[in-house]
């Protein structure tokens, strides 16, 4: 399913194509894909808000099998069942890089964005860029736990969140019921916030002290926020509950419409941060897989066909999706 040209989702631009199959270079495989998740980036790729290198086969949360190897490939053997998330490649010598923050590398490639990604039957990935999948999970399980869930734990470490603090997650999709599991491990208090009765109810089944709508006030003060809306109107929300000394992370990567003006005393005074997050590291994949698989963290999925990729992304869009979207390609 390729992307030729920006559009609203609406008018269904993604467009079943015939490519040939993609060649692996030496440190590379070429891996049959079997799941590709669908995520609120590819909206944004789509309708124009961050600007793929068009034409583009979308989609980074991919799981599939290795069916050939380059010459140089070690780490992974054919037939091996493999994911492959956001990041796609980094330039390994930056400073960014060296430092563990290769997120931040500015060669930095995101898959389905620089390079062509999982709306597809084949795509080709570097051997250090590519995660065996714990067996615990099944493709389709597996797959959110690529994107929504390893970012999702990343904005969780960013947030500075500690045992029995207490954390505020603002709006309750893919991400967020995957950051609630981790949080509760971790032994945290959360609180949720959302215009969906429905999420508001999968909130307290998953362990949600409170739930409420994203303007309410919760009966104790965050020590952090997780912003995962798409909506400006939230940051001074959060800001507000936050308790002094606090950290607001914003996990979107573009925000709909702008932030209003914060008000000093009210929503920054007394030590409160906001920090965004941008992208993903391989290390956060290497702890966050492992982890999910222990507590274990079972994402629930709703399945599509690869040809109803544009249905799948509407719906995602008017917030229609249970868990976690998910296009089936082969099995
Ligand atoms: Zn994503
Ligand atoms: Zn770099």
């Amino acid at each position: 399913m390729v992307l030729k040209e920006i559009s609203a989702i609406e008018k269904k631009p993604l467009k079943m194509t015939d490519l040939p199959n993609p060649v692996p270079g030496p440190k590379e495989m070429m891996v049959k894909i079997s799941v590709c998740g669908v995520c609120h980036t590819e909206l944004d790729e789509i309708e124009g808000r961050i600007q793929p290198k068009l034409p583009i086969v979308l989609g980074h949360q991919i799981i599939g099998r290795v069916e050939r190897l380059g010459p140089e490939v070690i780490k992974f053997k054919l037939g091996d069942r493999m994911g492959i998330a956001w990041i796609n490649s980094a330039c390994g010598k930056c400073h960014f890089c060296q430092e563990g923050n290769e997120n931040l590398c500015l060669e930095f490639r995101g898959t389905g964005y620089h390079a062509h990604g999982g709306y597809a039957q084949y795509t080709v990935i570097s051997e250090n860029f590519a995660y065996l999948i714990p067996e615990r999970f099944s493709d389709a399980e597996a797959s959110p736990l690529l994107c929504a869930g390893a970012i999702g734990y990343r904005d969780l470490r960013l947030s500075g969140i500690k045992k029995d603090q207490t954390l505020g997650l603002f709006g309750f999709g893919a991400s967020a019921h995957i950051v609630i599991q981790v949080a509760k491990h971790w032994g945290c208090e959360v609180f949720v916030f959302t215009r969906s009765e429905e999420h508001r109810n999968l909130a307290k089944k998953l362990g949600a002290t409170w739930a409420g709508k994203p303007e309410d006030e919760p009966p104790k003060k965050l020590n952090c926020a997780i912003d995962f809306t798409p909506v400006g109107e939230t940051v001074p929300h959060a800001l507000k509950v936050l308790e002094k000394g606090g950290r607001l992370v914003l996990a979107v990567i573009r925000k709909r419409n702008s932030i209003p003006p914060l008000d000093y005393a009210q929503h920054l005074w007394d030590e409160k941060e906001i920090k965004s997050v941008a992208n993903i590291t391989r290390k956060d994949l290497q702890d966050f897989l492992p982890l999910a698989a222990e507590i274990p963290i079972i994402p629930e999925v709703q399945e599509f066909k690869l040809e109803e990729a544009n249905d799948a992304l509407m719906l995602l869009k008017q917030g229609k999706i249970q868990g976690a979207g998910v296009l089936k390609i082969c099995d």
